[in-house]
């Protein structure tokens, strides 16, 4: 584990966002905290401890192995599973209290005789929630707002299933622009009725939530019973909702990135004019120069289209990378005799100002025509997370 390609994560750094999460929302709005695909990258057993430990009242993935790693690491806290899971992974929402969005009758079919089945082999008399989705707009997962009645009956009918809370996700709330937003009312003006249509059966919806990280800071009037955060918990905003249009809104937000992505230069070799660097031969060195190889590339999840673009810092300055990012290293040019950057000085690719990175994910983002979130959650396995 000594290898010098690392994230490092600031503990407290993701404690300070989830504590401003908490003091942004209303005190009696729920929290549910998206820790899926690791933590989006960051470690989804350490942001869920802390998560805990801050009194969050649920945590949300995306498949049942992320909830088995959560219950395996002694995480008590609630866990909402956003996605569908297939039969045979059924069980283990009841063995393991995990609970699922469901929606669709052929689905709640399935889960109430996995449930009949579950609690007839443990001598169990208990009901299990699950939360209804709901479509209003979004065109992934839900029922559509005028089937809710209908699919919430079945869940109320059944033995082993309770209806624990109703939810829908909204499509364009990270977007400033008039149609966006009035899409984002739309689909909560839909959302209500899919409740009131499960009221009318005379069954209590239970938990209702729409809002994610955008529309949690930008659409304080839809946040019903229940919010989830995932990208601001990790400390970027969502899209257009940036620190500045919130701040000149008077709803200022404040937060700080968690993770930094650093490396070490692991050779410095001096390149005649005229050479060529990396694969396709894209960059040629207009004069002589030295190069710094790093170990880092796309397999890290340096993605290959932050080239060219992309500088990294070295000891407080950046500096270009050149030529195309290769799965493992990738070349740097410091300049002719540079007296600042020597073998194994540490560089930083991106992270919070404090780290000494001068680009954010964001910056990265940009650079690859992408969003923070694919930036954050493409850092794969072999980059050791370093919790600090
Ligand atoms: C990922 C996800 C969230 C969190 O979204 P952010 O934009 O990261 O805040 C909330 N709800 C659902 C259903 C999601 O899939």
């Amino acid at each position: 584990m000594n290898r010098c390609t690392k994230a490092i994560i600031y503990k407290e750094n993701l404690k300070y966002n989830l504590q401003q999460i908490r003091k942004y929302v209303d005190k009696n709005v729920k929290i549910c905290v998206a820790v899926k695909a690791d933590g989006y990258g960051h470690n989804a057993v350490l942001t869920a401890q802390i998560a805990q430990e801050e009194g969050i009242d649920f945590l949300a993935v995306a498949t049942v192995d992320e909830a088995l790693e959560l219950r395996n690491a002694g995480i008590k806290t609630n866990i909402l599973l956003l996605s569908i899971c297939t039969p045979p992974e059924m069980n283990d929402l009841f063995e393991y209290q995990i609970t699922p969005l469901v929606f669709s009758k052929e689905y709640i079919t399935l889960l109430i005789k996995t449930a009949d089945l579950f609690c007839e082999t443990h001598n169990l008399n208990t009901k299990f929630k699950v939360h209804l989705a709901v479509d209003t707009g979004m065109g992934r997962i839900g029922c559509y707002p005028e089937e809710a009645g209908e699919q919430a009956k079945l869940i109320a009918d059944s033995k082993h299933l309770e209806l624990g809370g109703m939810c829908t996700h909204f499509a364009v709330s990270d977007s400033l622009s008039d149609d966006n937003q009035k899409y984002t009312m739309q689909q909560y003006e839909q959302f209500k009725i899919a409740v009131e249509n499960v009221k009318a059966q005379g069954i209590n919806p239970g938990i209702c939530s729409c809002g994610s990280s955008a529309a949690l800071l930008n659409n304080p009037e839809v946040h019903f019973d229940m919010v989830r955060p995932g990208i601001i918990t990790y400390g970027y905003y969502p899209d257009e909702i940036t620190h500045e249009y919130l701040t000149s809104k008077g709803k200022s937000f404040d937060i700080k990135p968690v993770l930094t992505l650093e490396t070490k230069v692991v050779a410095i070799r001096h390149f005649y004019k005229g050479k060529s660097i990396s694969y396709g031969r894209t960059y040629t060195c207009e004069e002589d120069t030295d190069i710094a190889v790093l170990p880092i590339g796309y397999a890290d999840g340096l993605l290959r289209r932050y080239s060219p673009g992309l500088e990294v810092t070295i000891n407080g300055k950046n500096y270009p990378v050149c030529g195309r990012i290769c799965m493992d290293q990738c070349m740097v040019n410091i300049g002719k005799d540079n007296k600042d950057v020597h073998l194994w000085d540490k560089v930083l690719i991106f992270g919070p100002k404090e780290s000494g990175a001068s680009n954010t994910a964001d910056d990265l983002a940009k650079l690859g025509k992408t969003i923070s979130y694919e930036v954050l959650t493409s850092i794969t396995k072999r980059v050791q997370r370093v919790i600090i």
